[in-house]
């Protein structure tokens, strides 16, 4: 194959994953990536920042973004900020694919459907089939879609199981221009180790938490130190009252040395080297409605 030949027939693109909150979006996206970088958890907006995860294959490489969802509910600055990442972001890719649970649309899903661009690919992932007892009740929910938007594909999977993934992978590819790969085929994402350890330990937390933990925590890399093949590690989590406090760090600090050991295990894992963890809790009130907290974590 000459090189000409090769550039003609890769193809490469970057896709992003639109849905409300718990459809599925991350989960899927690990699947689709095969490594565990974005954040799982049954609470609701957790993945706060734009992760760009990426798919490499011989055929096509493609890098998605997952985006944190609409925020629907609550309306502070956070969430208005989030909101215009997402729009923002469907604008700049070369197909979308809109992630909806295999029951009912809601009007949520009808409300994300609305802000899809007509002038890009859309696939729609129908999730979660694994919980329906019977295929045929896919039907009225395509049926629904179809109405609802000229999707270039309607694709059932289960991205917790991982059913009809290859088939949705297929199916994106060809819907994806020719062209070079844009990123070097062992590059896992284009976020700074400091980026990934701050996402590790806020998924820590959602784990341990779930829902108790409070609306608003957030995660700050204070310190970022490489030693030799050692990396030091100095991560704050900053909440908005005492009490939240409290719960993060359990009784006799039980709870946080259980996140900041499993916090720890992932990066080792994923940064191929020894890593010397600390983690402290602070409080600092109003966070969310603070703009210029929001503007130095790069929301605004
Ligand atoms: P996101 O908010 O859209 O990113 O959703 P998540 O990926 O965090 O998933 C929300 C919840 O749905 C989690 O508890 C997942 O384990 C669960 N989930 C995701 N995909 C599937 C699936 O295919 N089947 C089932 N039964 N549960 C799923
Ligand atoms: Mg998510």
């Amino acid at each position: 194959m000459t090189e000409l030949d090769k550039t003609e027939s890769f193809r490469s693109g970057m896709v992003v994953i639109v849905g409300r909150p718990n459809v599925g979006k991350s989960t899927l996206l690990n699947h689709l990536i095969g490594i565990k970088l974005s954040i799982v958890s049954r609470r609701a907006q957790t993945t706060r920042h734009r992760i760009l995860g990426i798919y490499n294959d011989p055929r096509a490489q493609i890098a998605f973004l997952d985006t944190p969802g609409f925020q629907l509910q609550h309306t502070n600055a956070l969430n208005r900020a989030m909101n215009r990442t997402v729009t923002s972001a469907l604008r700049e890719v070369d197909a979308v694919l809109l992630v909806v649970e295999a029951r009912q649309l809601t009007s949520a899903d009808h409300e994300i459907i609305a802000m899809v661009p007509r002038t890009v690919p859309a696939i729609a992932v129908v999730n979660k089939i694994d919980k329906l007892g019977n295929r045929e009740l896919l039907l009225p929910i395509i049926d629904e879609l179809k109405t609802t938007y000229p999707f270039a594909e309607i694709i059932p999977v289960s991205a917790q199981k991982g059913t009809g993934v290859p088939d949705l992978i297929e199916t994106l590819i060809t819907h994806l221009p020719f062209g070079e790969p844009v990123y070097n085929s062992d590059a896992i994402t284009d976020r700074p180790e400091r980026f990934i350890a701050a996402e590790i330990v806020r998924e820590k937390l959602f784990q341990s938490l779930g829902e108790e933990l409070p609306y608003g925590t957030t995660v700050d890399i204070e310190r970022f130190e490489h030693h030799g093949q050692l990396r030091r590690i100095h991560a704050t989590v900053i909440v908005s009252k005492s009490a939240h406090k409290a719960m993060v760090i359990g009784a006799k600090g039980a709870k946080l040395k259980s996140i900041a050991t499993r916090a720890r295990k992932d990066m080792e894992q994923l940064f191929g080297g020894k890593v010397f963890l600390e983690i402290w809790v602070r409080v600092k009130h109003g966070w969310s409605d603070d703009v210029r907290s929001l503007r130095t974590l790069g929301y605004s």
